[in-house]
């Protein structure tokens, strides 16, 4: 792990009572995998972090270059292959105070742990997903350490049997609890518009570039939760869980038949294991 300035062992306690990132969620964060030694699609990520830190005022204490060295390092040091990267960076450390505090130099944090992998079993079964209200605020594509909502919503699909919570807002989707989602209904590949209701999922982009390479009709689309629950193919994206399939929305079964997402989740792999070649 890194924090501030050095790294640490990730079990030292090391974040002090007053850092803002602790006791208001005052920060963004990222989260990146590393396929075969290399972070995938790490410039993109770098650009979000970038965006969602100018979207809530706050400088970044380090250039991308030397996060990326940071990174190299942190890789080099955990000799992991295939990891996960958790970075978050907060307006620092000093006295509880709602107003930012002046001369106060942001705080980066980082980790870097083996890579979680979704069961096979899971990733061709799916998931089932629960619908739930989207309580969060009006600045979803800030990348905010604010996920309370985000939790309640997964917390409550989970404890009813369900994989992820996917959020509605007005009777339309926006997005998962942790991820983004597409639907596809009559050969055609929709999901919902890149606005402030949403993350921009790294993932999301990326899946939309291999349906353009592979010639899959697209639409960014304001899906209601009907239309949802009677599409063809449901799957969520993210840098975590990539392209997994979602089989039942609540109590209705999707069809077995996923021809759209199987192609999809196969180029999405091919994508990260050529991942070398791209960096
Ligand atoms: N939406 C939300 C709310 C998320 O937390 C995530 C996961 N970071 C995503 C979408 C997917 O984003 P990405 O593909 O960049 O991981």
């Amino acid at each position: 792990a890194f924090y501030g300035d050095s790294f640490i062992d990730i079990n030292d306690k090391v974040v002090p009572i007053d850092e803002r990132g602790h006791q208001f969620g005052d920060g963004v964060y990222e989260y990146v995998k590393v396929y075969n030694g290399t972070p995938f699609l790490l410039d993109e990520h770098l650009e979000r972090l970038e965006k969602s830190a100018l979207n809530i005022l706050l400088q970044l204490p380090y250039s991308r270059q030397e996060i990326k060295d940071f990174i190299q390092e942190g890789l080099r040091r955990s000799g992991l292959q295939n990891s996960d990267i958790y970075i978050q960076v907060t307006r620092g450390i000093s006295p509880r105070n709602h107003l930012f505090p002046t001369n106060v130099p942001a705080q980066f944090a980082m980790t870097i742990r083996s890579g979680k992998v979704v069961p096979n079993e899971q990733r061709k079964q799916g998931i089932s997903v629960m619908i739930l209200e989207d309580e969060r605020w009006a600045n979803c594509f800030i990348k905010s350490l604010n996920l309370l909502p985000n939790l309640l919503a997964k917390q409550k699909a989970f404890e009813h049997g369900h994989g992820e919570a996917i959020l509605s807002r007005d009777g339309y989707i926006t997005e998962g609890s942790s991820s983004n989602v597409f639907a596809v209904k009559d050969g055609v590949l929709y999901t919902t518009p890149a606005t402030n209701r949403i993350l921009h999922g790294i993932t999301r982009a990326a899946v939309i570039e291999c349906a353009s390479k592979l010639n899959i009709p697209f639409k960014e689309y304001d899906m209601s939760e009907d239309f949802l629950r009677h599409a063809d193919e449901v799957f969520i994206t993210s840098t975590s869980v990539e392209v997994l399939p979602v089989s039942k929305v609540e109590s209705i079964t999707l069809p077995d038949e996923r021809p759209i997402t199987t192609a999809l989740a196969q180029a999405y792999s091919e994508l990260y294991a050529t991942n070398e070649a791209h960096a």
